[in-house]
């Protein structure tokens, strides 16, 4: 080689390795970039007698002044969880509103990031949304089961129909019945949120792994101490993020097939139509019974037999 061509090929060279080098830096760019976190969807049901400073049935009911304020705490009380369920790893959060009408929860005021499902009626209720693809079930204000005290606005679905349920033998809170449809899809409950009596039957019913916050003591069915409030969205932050934190160690709620329920009425006229349903009996003059072996089927029965309740 002479030194022309030495002159020629030397800048040439130089070149090739830049480009080389450019091409190597990025294809390690490109391995080095984040991969997207796996999908964890959580699912949010909430209720409004557990949220912090509701303490009567007026701040529950849309035609009562009382209601617009309480439901900005709904909406306050579900964010500082949505906010810990994110910092926690959640990749998707859905929140059902689940009392009443349903349409609480101003859509506006739910943090950005979460889906918001609302409205009524819904086939599941206040486990609209719910499906075998979540990692994680919460739910957020909720309450005690009818005739626990002291307890804030405890019933069991309907205050005016329903005096006890019964599955299997075991007398359900609310959040009960939803964690067991919860469990048909495989989906564990990890956290609830309520006065200090549903936080009690929660853990007593799911286990004591079970993350509760409690955002208020009941002094009776209608007066509580609400916990401090700065303390209490700190805590439902907290609480959130631990929840999914120790998520391997949580197993879904699983009752054992047939499911047995028995529905206790306040009085014998809201039994009287439920009993025109094949395979539901009236074992006495308040209560039906009915088995299944589904319990997505069962959970469907039981609320229709509670809206027939409703109209009889
Ligand atoms: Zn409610």
């Amino acid at each position: 080689m002479n030194n022309r061509m030495k002159r020629l090929l030397l800048p040439l060279l130089f070149m090739v390795s830049v480009l080389l080098a450019v091409n190597q830096l990025s294809a390690q760019g490109k391995t080095a970039a984040p991969a997207s976190p796996p999908p964890l969807k959580v699912f949010v049901s909430v209720d409004m007698e557990g949220i912090w400073g509701v303490v009567h049935g007026n701040q529950c009911s849309a035609n009562s002044p009382e209601y617009q304020i309480a439901r900005k705490w709904m909406a306050q009380d579900t964010n500082s969880v949505v906010q810990g369920l994110f910092e926690g790893g959640a990749t998707e959060v859905v929140v059902n509103d689940s009392h009443g009408s349903m349409r609480n929860i101003i859509a506006s005021e739910l943090d950005p990031r979460a889906v918001l499902i609302s409205g009524s009626p819904k086939p599941l209720s206040m486990m609209e949304g719910i499906d075998s693809s979540f990692a994680a079930c919460i739910f957020v204000g909720y309450h005690a089961r009818a005739g626990s005290a002291p307890a804030v606005l405890d019933h069991t679905i309907s205050g005016a129909a329903i005096y006890s349920i019964r599955i299997n033998g075991i007398e359900m809170p609310e959040l009960g019945i939803n964690a067991a449809l919860a469990g048909y899809f495989k989906v564990p409950v990890v956290m609830l949120t309520g006065d200090t009596e549903t936080c009690r039957q929660a853990q007593e019913l799911l286990g004591k792994e079970l993350v509760t916050v409690a955002v208020k003591e009941a002094i009776n069915r209608l007066a509580a101490r609400n916990y401090a409030r700065e303390k209490v969205l700190v805590d439902l932050r907290e609480g959130a993020r631990k929840a999914l934190a120790s998520l391997k160690n949580f197993r879904s709620y699983q009752l054992q097939p047939p499911y047995q329920f028995e529905i206790n009425l306040h009085n014998s006229q809201q039994a009287e139509l439920g009993i025109l349903i094949p395979g539901v009996r009236r074992p006495a003059p308040r209560t039906l019974t009915f088995t299944s072996q589904d319990y997505l089927e069962a959970f469907k029965l039981a609320r229709a037999l509670i809206a027939l309740a409703g109209v009889s």
